[in-house]
């Protein structure tokens, strides 16, 4: 590493980063077999004779996780979990998560909530501050429990959507999961709703599957104006991962609203397309999170290939860290040695000077986030800058 290569990586490494797509924390103690199945977006146990450990996530949280639970660097997977049940889920939480020197954690509280620690709760073991991300096929299975009849679905939802985001700084929605990017584009019609919501209701409600109503969400989540984030590319196989690249999204994209962001997360391995698709509309920002803990010692050149196409001001940082806070931590720390290395080079091959890329690693890892979720609304606002 140049000289520069040294201030370079300590900028990016006192970055108080902005993760705009995570989850919360497990609080109890991990066996193997659960901390395992923690650490794949795999159902199912590793082959017999292997072990999720011998993957790039493994060996990433055996070098970046051990020495702050105070092992050596690379300690095996057995030291590593024997150290983390004497020291309890509560310290190892806080350790790593204090350690990634992550400022603000924009958390989606639609994934298994009941399972992992909530927004406050988040908070205080953090010492990190929190908002609020909704999902919408959360908040139309609430309505749909709470005994709603098919004619008044759509404004029943379109209330309870806006109660519910009027905390919250951003939407989700996994339509990725539920149906596919290739749904239709177009805004349904009243009586296509009215349809569906009779159909799905009769059915006892439950997990939302029906695409006109996943779309009804969409279009109605973009009415209220908030950053919508949409999970595109790699994920557990409730989804069909050759029905999750952007590019099925072009049309959706092209007819909708230019003033409200889609967030596009993840990405893995459609990034590229993402990177184009942010670059033609501007409504589209996307990351590469989760991949980058995933990729793990490769997470270098997935950051890179982020950085082909898009315009620096349209990429964002995120962990997308669910459950053991070793997630937390390697989100933050692959990502900045990552940045630090790839940045570098183009110092290096006098493609960017220091300055700039200092300047483009506080973008992405915090600036961008400030920028696109609820500028100027004083709360929210004062908790991302704090
Ligand atoms: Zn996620």
């Amino acid at each position: 590493m140049t000289g520069a290569g040294a201030d370079l990586a300590a900028a990016i490494d006192e970055l108080g980063l902005v993760d705009h797509h995570v989850h919360g924390l497990l609080r109890a103690d991990l066996d193997r077999p659960a901390f395992e199945a923690a650490i794949t977006e795999s159902f199912e146990p590793a082959a017999p004779g292997t072990t999720w450990f011998d993957a790039p996530v493994g060996f990433a949280v055996r070098a970046h996780c051990a020495p702050v639970l105070d092992l050596p660097a690379h300690a095996g997977p057995d030291a590593y979990l024997e150290r983390r049940r004497e020291l309890g889920a509560p310290e190892v939480n806080r350790r790593l998560l204090t350690a990634s020197g992550v400022a603000a954690l924009l958390i989606d509280t639609g994934h298994r909530a009941e399972e992992i620690t909530g927004l406050e709760e988040t908070a205080a073991i953090a010492g990190q501050a929190v908002a609020e991300v909704v999902r919408l096929e959360a908040v139309a299975e609430e309505v749909a429990a709470g005994g709603q009849e098919a004619g008044g679905f759509a404004e029943a939802f379109s209330t309870r959507l806006a109660q519910a985001a009027a905390g919250a700084v951003g939407l989700k929605t996994v339509v990725a999961y539920r149906f596919g990017l290739d749904f239709d584009p177009a805004r349904p019609s009243a009586a296509e709703v009215a349809t569906a919501a009779g159909a799905w209701l009769r059915g006892g409600g439950g997990r939302l599957t029906d695409p006109v109503l996943l779309r009804a969400g969409i279009w109605a989540g973009l009415d209220l104006g908030l950053p919508l984030q949409f999970h595109v590319g790699y994920g557990d196989p409730d989804l069909r991962l050759h029905r999750c690249n952007p590019l099925l999204m072009t049309d959706f994209l092209a007819a909708g609203p230019r003033d409200v962001p889609v967030m596009l997360l993840h990405c893995y391995p459609y990034h590229r397309e993402a990177g184009y698709l942010a670059q033609v509309f501007p409504q589209v920002y996307f990351d590469v999170g989760e991949a980058v803990n995933y990729t793990g010692g490769r997470s270098r050149a997935v950051l890179a290939e982020s950085l082909e196409l898009a315009p620096f001001g349209k990429a964002l940082f995120s962990s997308d860290a669910w459950g053991p806070a070793e997630l937390h931590l390697l989100g933050a720390v692959l990502w900045r040695r990552g940045m630090a290395s790839v940045l570098d080079e183009f110092v290096a091959a006098g493609e960017w000077s220091l300055a700039d890329a200092v300047r483009v690693a506080t973008m992405i890892g915090r600036d961008n986030a400030r920028r696109v979720y609820r500028p100027g609304e004083s709360d929210v606002d004062d908790t991302l800058r704090r």
